[in-house]
């Protein structure tokens, strides 16, 4: 036997505990379920090891859970046979933030700076340390499943130290024990505790147990039958895969027999996690060998743009005592992947079809993921890309059309899909080369996603029409029927445009008349081999080094002021409010565009401009 070592958390998990402790009133019976889950993980663990190794401590213990409550003493507990921990486990798995989403977690809640929902604590992995939302005290006791381990015991107040000793423990697994804060002795009530039991944790493996009695049903739900699962347990069962606390969007069960076995139960969340690409690529689907849990989160199910999908695939074709290496290998996985990938694509199909609403929710949840298997699934690209939705000029915001219901009301002599992407659809909307579409009616895609401009361009053509984003200068546009006769006429245009040329010097690629623009006097679009301008802007967040090439100014000669330039030109080319204005239009071009990097000047020279216009 020794002393209590003393230990310190390391600094992030003392704000977590401050958090837990200070911040998290809203479920606080979640910390079951997290204990709960632990024993559970613990306990498919030694199953696990078990198939394969005979030698460890208390080989014959029952796999289960036991939790008691002394309603009197306001004493709580709960414990597993399951793998135990070893004194290093204790510091730093018990005693460490493991997840890097529990870190996004915190900087969230920093940010909003308010109360937290307790159930996102569960979807952080932040799991053990909910127990402070209840008690003051942790003691916990535990011995690893090798048969040379020894029994420790663990306590800590939370609040930034915890001590470890050595104790006698002859048995294998992990005892938690606590006594409740007074407004929180209902979870010393056994009822209570069943009924907790019985909504979060009615799926997990093994015989759950309070004061003696057992309480769940142990069964594989995807091992029954379609119409033997009730919709009630779907729901139930989804929120025990995944932690969510909402229904599920949809689901899919298969069972299938041929080429490869597998049962399958899987969802769509009806939102996505707060960290929509951190976390879905870490989580995936639990994969089960004939009702034993081999891998928690199977990343190798899915590819990569499917993974905001829950739930568990079961299969007899993988060996039980397989390691992590051989599952990843193994033709079974890369069958049941692209098998599951049609499955799940089948399903989407069929939402867009049966039933919008349902589809666009899960477009706006998951469309930023999904979209990029256009990308990297080359097998499924077609059927991806009809699956993309996009809001456009005629659709409500937060409203999708498909590229399919693009082209079908496309002009009789349209012949390009256009797009024209930027941050949000209002800025998007203020875009002067939208005005040349809106005025003649014609649809133009906008693109909000960061991810689209990645995707959209690489599709060059849908149903054999050129996909062009309305930002490029090479643009086929028919001319207005009343452009001509209220434009300036062609020698006069060539020699404004010369002193636009002079006067912006390399600032610009090229000044050209417009086809393009109704109201606005000028715009800037991008050189034929530039990226797209939404890319560009991305390109330079990333990169602050990083020079876009120069664009081309588009100037609309039926443009009143464009006029006014032109008698000013022909009055005295050399006349400073001329070459003032011309910088003025460009640098406001530049605004318009999020480029204009000294808004001082730009301002400025405004007011010498307003100076002269009110004299
Ligand atoms: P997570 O379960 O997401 O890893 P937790 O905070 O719930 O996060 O638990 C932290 C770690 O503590 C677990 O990963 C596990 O290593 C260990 N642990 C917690 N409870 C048990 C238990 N009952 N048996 C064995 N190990 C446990
Ligand atoms: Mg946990």
């Amino acid at each position: 036997m020794s002393h209590p070592k003393e230990y310190e958390f390391q600094a992030e998990m003392k704000q977590l505990l401050h958090l837990i402790v200070h911040s998290l009133y809203t479920h606080p019976e979640i910390f079951l379920r997290e204990l709960i889950s632990n024993a559970s993980d613990a306990l498919n663990k030694i199953r696990f090891r078990q198939l394969t190794d005979t030698d460890v401590l208390d080989p014959d213990a029952p796999l289960e859970i036991k939790i008691e409550v002394d309603k009197e003493k306001k004493q709580f507990s709960i414990e597993d046979s399951g793998i135990g921990m070893t004194e290093e486990d204790l510091i730093y798995r018990l005693g460490t933030v493991a997840s890097s989403g529990t870190l996004e977690f915190l900087k969230q809640v920093k940010k909003q700076n308010q109360t937290v929902d307790g159930n996102l604590i569960g979807q952080f992995g932040v799991g053990f340390y909910s127990v402070f939302m209840v008690t003051d005290e942790i003691i916990v006791e535990t011995r690893h499943a090798d048969t040379d381990s020894k029994g420790l015991r663990w306590t800590s107040k939370g609040e930034g130290t915890f001590t470890i000793e050595e104790i006698d423990k002859p048995t294998r697994g992990t005892k938690i024990m606590f006594t409740l804060k007074d407004d929180h002795q209902e979870f010393a009530e056994d009822w209570r505790v069943k009924n907790i039991i019985k909504k979060y944790s009615n799926f997990v493996d093994f015989p759950i147990s309070v004061n003696g009695e057992n309480v769940n049903r142990v069964q594989a739900l995807w091992h029954k039958s379609k119409d033997e699962i009730k919709e009630e347990e779907l729901n139930e069962f989804y929120k025990f895969v995944s932690n969510d606390y909402e229904d599920p969007l949809g689901h899919l069960q298969l069972d299938l027999e041929g080429v490869v076995n597998f049962k399958a139960l899987i969802f769509v969340p009806s939102h996505a996690p707060m960290t929509l690409f951190k976390e879905d690529l870490e989580k995936s689907l639990h994969l089960y060998s004939n009702k034993v849990m081999i891998q928690e989160h199977c990343v190798d199910l899915l590819p990569e743009y499917l993974r905001f999908v829950r739930g568990v695939v079961d299969t007899e074709d993988l060996p039980l005592n397989v390691s992590r290496e051989t599952v990843q290998n193994s033709p079974v996985m890369a069958k049941i992947k692209k098998t599951l990938t049609t499955k799940i694509l089948g399903m989407l199909e069929e939402w867009a079809k049966e039933d919008n609403a349902k589809y666009e929710k899960f477009y706006q949840n998951f469309g930023p993921m999904f979209k990029l298997g256009v990308n990297t699934d080359f097998a499924n690209r077609d059927k991806i890309i009809d699956l993309l939705r996009f809001e456009t000029t005629k659709t409500e915001k937060g409203h999708y059309t498909s590229l399919k219901d693009y082209v079908s009301r496309m002009k009789p002599d349209q012949k390009e899909i256009y797009y024209l992407s930027g941050e949000h659809r209002e800025v998007i909307e203020r875009n002067p080369n939208l005005e040349y579409f809106k005025k003649n009616d014609i649809e133009v895609l906008l693109l909000t996603d960061p991810g689209d401009v990645f995707i959209v361009p690489g599709i060059n053509e849908y149903d054999k029409k050129p996909i062009q984003s309305i930002e490029k200068a090479d643009l086929d546009l028919k001319p207005d029927d009343d452009a001509a006769e209220e434009t300036l006429n062609e020698n006069l245009s060539k020699s404004l445009i010369e002193v636009f040329k002079e006067t912006l010097g390399d600032k610009v690629a090229d000044v050209i008349p417009s086809k393009r623009l109704v109201d606005s006097a000028v715009t800037l679009v991008s050189g034929k081999d530039a990226l797209d301008p939404q890319m560009e802007r991305m390109m330079k967040m990333m990169d602050q080094s990083f020079i876009a090439p120069k664009k081309v100014l588009e100037v609309n000669m039926r443009h009143p002021l464009i006029k006014n330039l032109s008698r000013l030109n022909m009055a005295d080319s050399k006349d400073p409010r001329l070459r003032n204005t011309i910088l003025q239009l460009f640098e406001g071009a530049l605004l318009i565009d999020d480029n204009l990097n000294s808004p001082a000047e730009f301002v400025s020279r405004m007011t010498e401009l307003l100076v002269e216009a009110t004299k």
